[in-house]
């Protein structure tokens, strides 16, 4: 049977990631596609829950790899329903249950893309965002004090009636909000309308939030900002929360609390020692040697204590900084050939080999990558009878 991949694809995650690297491939895209923020992009919100809802679920993810979607419909997810696209949202991002909702208003969540070293030394950041606030002018009425009238269009219930012919004989009743009203069955005449909001209550405004991005906090740490979510007359405001998302850093990459970086030396540096130097994300330069007589290999993973990331709320510890020694070999014709017979008889000794009559001797050439790919999709297409270049002994 073909594995499916359409989850992984829909995440853009290989198939073989990890649960953490599943859990941010879904909070940047959710973030991204998330209809207060792209109101068009609905489908693609629910395809990204959905997808997130089987891979993060270990049960779901295996039943998933072995008999696609269709197991999933199946048996996985009792009848093939989906949660709602906004559940899952709202227990990735803490957001609350759905009792706490109706009595507060909205969460909001925004991602906050922070550089490595902002993480590494701490800053502020201000944050500009629109928000609806309780009217000033009306105190959040809508209108003049006592001037609601019965609204004319649903006559006061609130609500509108459609009816649908949906087959010979049968129709079809759709109840829904009164537009006008906006279901409260009671409106303002056009001159009795609050003008500064037009009758809606509250208005846009814009609230700078200063974000504390302290010292040694991660990628997708959730900040939260109490109360500071969409003002609605009789409602509690939700909370506002940034998430902040790490930016790429050209030298370091985290891990937990320690920073990892790959160093390149040259060869003679391998084989005879070094100094070198790091520039660290606080803008000091660090000094690391490696002495004469020493030996660092190719791939080589050394660490220089308490030179990674400080630990978030103990910023005067650090994890680890952790080098990983690239040997660079020098090109071909470096040294006149006459030479070289000088330089074996510095370096360690080869081992003879035995040569027999039974023995065959072959060439050995460059791999040509274009090459080996065709002789790997030739096994799948079978429509590429050319001759194959050097590497035809990767195919059996
Ligand atoms: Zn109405
Ligand atoms: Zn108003």
């Amino acid at each position: 049977m073909v594995r499916e991949t359409g989850f992984y694809d829909i995440l853009g995650v290989k198939p073989k990631a990890s649960l953490d690297e599943i859990k941010k491939a879904y909070r940047k895209l959710a973030l991204k596609y998330h209809p207060d923020k792209n109101s068009s992009e609905g489908e693609k919100f629910k395809l990204i829950s959905q997808a997130y809802e089987v891979l993060s679920d270990p049960k779901k993810r295996d039943l998933y790899d072995n008999g696609g979607e269709q197991a999933i419909k199946e048996g996985g997810m009792g009848g093939g329903n989906f949660s709602s696209p906004m559940d899952i949202f709202n227990m990735f991002f803490g957001g609350g249950g759905r009792m706490q909702r109706e009595k507060r208003g909205k969460n909001v969540v925004h991602q906050l893309g922070v550089t490595l070293e902002e993480m590494y030394n701490g800053t502020t950041r201000k944050l500009g965002l629109q928000k609806n606030v309780i009217c000033e002018k009306c105190d959040g009425y809508g209108g003049k004090k006592g001037a609601l009238e019965k609204c004319s269009n649903c006559k006061g219930r609130g609500v509108q009636i459609q009816v649908q012919q949906i087959g010979p004989g049968m129709i079809q009743q759709i109840q829904s909000m009164c537009p006008d009203c906006q279901g409260q069955g009671e409106s303002f005449s056009s001159k009795d309308r609050c003008k500064n909001c037009n009758g809606h209550k509250v208005e846009r405004k814009k609230k700078i939030l200063e974000v504390h991005i302290d010292k040694g906090m991660k990628d997708g740490q959730k900040i939260t900002f109490h109360g500071e979510g969409d003002q609605e007359p009789g409602l509690e405001p939700g909370d506002v929360f940034i998430v902040l998302d790490q930016k790429e850093h050209p030298v370091f990459q985290r891990q937990g609390d320690n920073l990892v970086m790959k160093m390149e030396i040259k060869l003679v540096e391998a084989l005879c020692g070094f100094k070198k130097t790091i520039h660290t994300l606080d803008d000091r330069m660090l000094i690391i040697t490696s002495l004469a007589g020493q030996v660092v290999k190719h791939n080589d993973i050394k660490c220089v204590q308490n030179e990674g990331m400080p630990l978030y709320r103990d910023a005067s510890e650090r994890g680890q900084l952790i080098i990983q020694f690239v040997v660079e070999f020098p090109e071909k014709g470096w040294l006149p050939e006459d030479m070289l017979p000088q330089l074996e008889a510095l370096l360690p000794p080869r081992d003879e080999l035995m040569i027999t009559d039974d023995m065959e001797e072959v060439d050995l050439s460059d791999v040509d990558l274009n090459s080996q790919r065709r002789s790997y999709s030739t096994e799948a297409y079978e429509e590429d009878d050319s001759p194959r270049g050097g590497v035809q002994c990767q195919t059996q």
